[in-house]
């Protein structure tokens, strides 16, 4: 157990911090590059030359989830990013489901990101530029462009800028050339127009089997850049989707769906991690195409990238997360160990602090790891503000307060925030006897223990002065209570009371007033920071199997001692618990006055102190 952090939570505030994607807008803006744009309605193909305000001042985002997973920690500072820089900048950021691919996509899944983005506090709806009525929405399914998708493919057909190409995936992959050697043409990269055209016209009608034939743009089998060698831009598939059903069985790549739905939206800066720095070419030779043949108004989004955050101690891609949830290594999606925007809010990390902790990280264009300590400090910033403090004992030890009365009892007076007088103090019963934690007492103290042990002194916090005059011990040796006497003019808040200068301070819960709960005192779900990284001594080239890394003592349920104040908090509310750390009531398995904890974070990082593994 360690003190309460001193620092006020400055940064909870902090100030936006510029950087390179902040300046391109800045510029953007300044030079008044989408001066031009239509700044509401749906959106489709030309629609900015509707009638509509023009505003230079603006910009577009958009974060763009595949409702394949549940969002995690990742998506957060995406989320943070796009919605964080269009409140900056007075654009709009839209929600956009990257429908595009029929299998493995769920309601479950679009309704859990709605309900996190929402509790990260950013909106999609609400009113754009001065001279705008109403309000509008921004939520968005790239399953609703397919028409479009397909118009414009067929553009790409007539323009000779795509064929048919009827080899197999095989085929395709061994003339695909290597990142040193160039690729070969297709032996149907000439068929003439109408053919290509009759054939997509019967690839659409459901005429061919998946992987009889595939719609791929015609750029240069030879560039430098793999994604530019004729990309695939339809494909068959014959699969229902969530939204269209069974309309189509011809899915667009999501590489030739993305810069499309861009467009569509009137985005301005379409923010991305840096794994698509590569897929910019295409985006722009895409979108240049399409303009060229007038199914789209300049300006033209501009494709971004950032670094896409790494933490240690956690892992942040949806295949393993969905391992972790199918093999029950956790209890679901919102086990509060798991990385998941719905696990953080059951831990009870509070929204601000990814606010905070996306703030604070701010983006670059290098990967990183970041210490998940970094986080927990962002988590315990806005927390220190913002839960009040309460009394919890989560090891409990009998103390008996041998010249108090029995039956007596009497009111303390704890400050709900030491940083919020105004949120004032609340009763505390005390009497003769109470639950301390076992740390609290050594029969045979250690050096530099000032807490009790017989013959010391120390104060129960907001009451009395004791003086400890021995022990009892259980069959086996354990010590099952301990003794002591009050000093009764030492009661905090008179004068007597500093006239006692004690070192050690303990917190306590009277016997009789002491409600019981479950608590459970979550940690970091991986022992290791890089889980699934080979370590010193394995052998060259192996690989670990990241859940081989999970930390065994990530969860543990205890049975603890709350203030009474306690009995009824709320689910979702957070306090700290003094001396612990910050808990939250569980959301799920709390009632009403039985409210279950969760430990969110202690008041300290444990971790980095004892290099890496607490093990
Ligand atoms: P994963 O790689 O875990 O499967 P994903 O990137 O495929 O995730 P999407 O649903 O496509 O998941 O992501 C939506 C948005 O979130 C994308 O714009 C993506 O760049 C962004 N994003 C995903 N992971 C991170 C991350 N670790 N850091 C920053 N942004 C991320
Ligand atoms: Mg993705």
């Amino acid at each position: 157990m360690s003190k309460e952090p001193t620092s006020s939570a400055a940064g909870a505030s902090a100030v936006a911090s510029t950087n390179f994607i902040r300046n391109i807008i800045e510029a953007d803006l300044a030079a008044g590059k989408h001066a031009a744009r239509r700044w509401s309605g749906a959106p489709g193909p030309g629609a900015q030359q509707l009638a509509g305000a023009l505003d230079p001042a603006r910009i577009r985002t958009r974060f763009p989830p595949e409702p394949n997973g549940y969002l995690h920690f990742g998506h957060a500072k995406s989320i943070c990013l796009n919605f964080g820089l269009a409140q900056d900048y007075g654009g709009r950021c839209h929600l956009r489901f990257d429908d595009t691919n029929p299998e493995k996509e769920e309601q479950e899944y679009v309704d859990s990101i709605v309900d996190s983005v929402r509790w990260l506090g950013y909106s999609w709806e609400g009113s754009i530029g001065q001279g705008q009525a109403g309000s509008e929405s921004n939520l968005y399914f790239a399953s609703n462009y397919f028409d479009w998708m397909i118009e414009f493919a067929e553009y790409l057909i007539s323009s000779g800028h795509a064929y048919v190409d009827s080899q197999s995936a095989d085929e395709m992959r061994a003339s695909r050339g290597t990142l040193t050697e160039a690729g070969a043409d297709s032996p149907f990269r000439e068929r003439g127009v109408e053919e290509n055209m009759d054939l997509f016209k019967r690839m659409q009608k459901g005429e061919f089997a998946d992987g009889a034939h595939i719609l791929r743009a015609r750029i240069d089998m030879a560039s430098a850049n793999i994604n530019l060698r004729d990309p695939a831009i339809y494909r068959i598939r014959h699969a229902s989707h969530h939204n269209t059903g069974d309309r189509w069985c011809v899915y667009p790549m999501y590489t030739y769906a993305h810069p499309i739905e861009d467009a569509l939206e009137n985005i301005t800066h379409s923010i991305c991690t840096l794994e698509f720095a590569d897929q910019r070419p295409f985006y722009d030779w895409l979108l240049e195409r399409l303009a060229e043949g007038g199914l789209l108004q300049r300006p033209l989004p501009q494709q971004i990238e950032f670094s896409r955050l790494n933490l240690s101690y956690i892992v942040l891609s949806k295949r393993k997360l969905i391992q972790l949830v199918e093999e029950e290594h956790v209890a679901g999606w919102d086990d509060p160990r798991l990385p998941t925007l719905v696990g953080a809010r059951r831990r009870g990390y509070p929204a601000a602090g990814f606010r905070l902790f996306a703030e604070r990280g701010g983006v670059s264009k290098s990967d990183s790891l970041i210490e998940y300590s970094l986080l927990e400090d962002s988590m315990r910033e806005v927390l220190n503000e913002s839960a009040e403090r309460r009394v919890a004992v989560l090891d409990p030890l009998r103390l008996i307060i041998d010249n108090y009365p029995a039956g007596a009892s009497e009111d303390c007076f704890a400050p709900n925030h030491p940083l919020k007088p105004e949120t004032g103090k609340r009763a505390m019963p005390f009497g003769r006897e109470l639950w301390i934690e076992r740390e609290d007492f050594m029969a045979q103290p250690s050096k530099g223990y000032h807490r009790l042990y017989p013959g010391n002194m120390a104060r129960l916090r907001y009451a009395y002065v004791v003086r400890c005059t021995g022990f009892d011990c259980d069959e086996d040796g354990a010590v099952s209570a301990v003794h002591c006497e009050y000093l009764p003019d030492s009661k905090s808040g008179t004068a007597g009371a500093d006239s006692y200068k004690v070192k050690g301070n303990l917190h306590w819960i009277s016997l009789a007033d002491a409600c019981p709960a479950e608590v459970r005192l979550y940690d970091r779900l991986f022992a290791v920071p890089s889980p699934g990284a080979r370590r010193e001594g394995d052998p060259e080239g192996t690989e670990r199997d990241f859940r081989d890394d999970l930390n065994p003592d990530s969860m543990r349920v205890i049975q603890a001692w709350l203030e009474p104040a306690l009995k009824n908090a709320r689910p979702e509310e957070s306090f700290q618990f003094e001396r612990h750390g910050y808990f939250v009531a569980d959301r799920v398995d709390s009632q009403a006055g039985a409210p279950v904890f969760n430990r969110t974070v202690t008041l300290r990082d444990s971790w980095s102190v004892k290099g890496g593994s607490r093990k």
